[in-house]
């Protein structure tokens, strides 16, 4: 269950003098308040949903929602408002969000140019993710010479690359490794029978 919602806070209160009050009909001064509003999940504040206000009469204390001041009071109301700006903190929870995206943007496509790198310049230790038919299986690279990569293909195969992981275990490489020249490891790469390389 998700818990969602929202929530007011008090923002900001201004005093403004000499507007008549249409209640007591005194030349008094006026407390506005300006309040905000944010939605909020597991009380993590995501976004502003706005902002409401009320004026207080300091004279007889009658409090007056925007929709029932008169044309003066609507004004300096208009004006606080406008003066009073919804925190930076009621987007927290977004603000959190674009940052992961960002920086898991940032790490894939820094991934990328590190897997051209790995597949132009082999390393002992490399796993291939490995694709030669409907099933991935991994490589690893046992030893590199000068032309080509010498790799032991992973002992299992399985049917979704995100389940890969479950078979990269130092027991599953059993067989005698194997030679490919490193002409041919980007030919793999390119035509996407490599999909990925671990280091
Ligand atoms: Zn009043």
């Amino acid at each position: 269950m998700i818990f969602y919602g929202s929530k007011s806070t008090h923002l900001h209160s201004e005093q403004v003098s000499g507007i008549k009050c249409s209640h007591c009909e005194q030349q008094t001064t006026h407390n506005i308040s300006i309040f905000g509003r944010y939605a909020y999940v597991y009380w993590i504040p995501f976004f502003p949903m706005g902002k409401k206000g009320v004026s207080e009469c300091n004279h007889c204390k009658k409090t007056l929602a925007p929709k029932e001041m008169n044309e003066p009071l609507k004004l300096a109301y208009q004006n606080v408002n406008g003066n009073t700006k919804s925190p930076l903190w009621y987007w927290s929870g977004l603000g959190v969000i674009a940052v992961i995206i960002g920086l898991l943007a940032f790490n894939s496509s820094q991934h990328k140019k590190d897997v051209v790198n790995y597949i132009n310049e082999p390393q002992a230790g490399d796993v291939y993710e490995y694709k030669p038919n409907e099933f991935y299986s991994l490589l690893k690279v046992a030893s590199v010479s000068q032309d080509s990569v010498f790799v032991i293909s992973n002992d299992y195969e399985i049917e979704r690359k995100s389940k890969l992981y479950k078979i990269d275990k130092a027991a599953n490489y059993t067989t005698e490794p194997y030679g490919i020249s490193k002409q041919r490891i980007k030919e793999l790469f390119e035509s996407k029978e490599i999909l990925d390389v671990d280091r």
